[in-house]
């Protein structure tokens, strides 16, 4: 079974599981955290599979600048500007990554405590 049949975030770029999409093109989709932590609480995830942060390469510099522009895009049009926003990426266990599907969390809406728990 290859990663677009096994991995959750393939799947649900893919359209076979059903996700509540704020955006999305050829490269990248943002939707709804399903268990949100915050008022606002989206993913942005690329459609390749790219299992963790730690599997960033050089080459996908164009890549995560285009996220970075869907992520400050998307806080904008749902109203987190200028309260602010906080993006987070989760690697391993430590930090509680759960989907090997690398995701950057954009969370708002109200005070954030820092540091995080
Ligand atoms: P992490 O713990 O950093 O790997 O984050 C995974 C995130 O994905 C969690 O915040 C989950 O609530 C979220 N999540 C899991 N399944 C879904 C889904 N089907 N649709 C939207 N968000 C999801
Ligand atoms: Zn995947």
């Amino acid at each position: 079974m290859g990663q677009a049949e096994s991995c959750l975030f393939c799947r649900l770029a893919a359209g076979r599981i059903p996700s509540e999409t704020l955006y999305e093109d050829d490269r990248v989709k943002a939707f709804k955290d399903i268990n949100p932590g915050a008022p606002v609480h989206f993913l942005v995830i690329p459609r390749e599979h790219i299992a963790s942060v730690r599997d960033l390469a050089e080459h996908d510099a164009d890549l995560l600048g285009h996220i970075f522009d869907v992520i400050n895009a998307q806080a904008k049009k749902v109203g987190l500007v200028p309260g602010g926003y906080r993006i987070v990426v989760n690697y391993g266990p430590d930090a509680g990554q759960s989907v090997p599907h690398l995701h950057f969390h954009v969370l708002g809406g109200r005070s954030l405590a820092w540091p995080p728990g």
